[in-house]
């Protein structure tokens, strides 16, 4: 079972965010924003490349309520999602990252200290 399919079955902790039947929504371990989610499919989807349309359905209101719920809807914020090795995937679980709580730079997420932003 990979790792995120193990918080999903909660055999590894996470601190969630917003969970519903089809969605994850944790905060990141390792953050690269104020507020740094990860929302992932509960069924296993190995990456972007991989997505059926009915599961982005899900995921995509999903994402508008992680956003609402922390109060960045309006500031605004950025959606990621790594693919393969090029893109910098490391955990074979389809995510998108929802980075936000300050103005983030352009080309800034990857290597960033959340606290650079405070
Ligand atoms: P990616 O490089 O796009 O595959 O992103 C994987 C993300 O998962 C990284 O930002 C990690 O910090 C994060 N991560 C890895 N393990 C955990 C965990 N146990 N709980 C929360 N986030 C994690």
């Amino acid at each position: 079972m990979c790792l995120f399919c193990k918080i999903v079955e909660k055999e590894i902790p996470a601190n969630i965010e917003l969970e519903n039947e089809d969605c994850l929504a944790f905060h990141d371990i390792n953050p690269k924003a104020p507020i740094h989610i990860l929302v992932i499919p509960k069924k296993h989807i190995d990456s972007f490349n991989d997505i059926d349309p009915e599961t982005m359905a899900k995921l995509t209101p999903f994402m508008q309520d992680v956003a609402k719920q922390l109060g960045i809807d309006q500031t605004g914020y950025r959606v990621i999602t790594n693919v393969g090795s090029d893109g910098g995937q490391e955990v074979k679980h389809l995510h998108f990252h929802i980075l936000g709580g300050a103005k983030l730079q352009w080309g800034h997420f990857t290597d960033a200290d959340p606290r650079e932003y405070l």
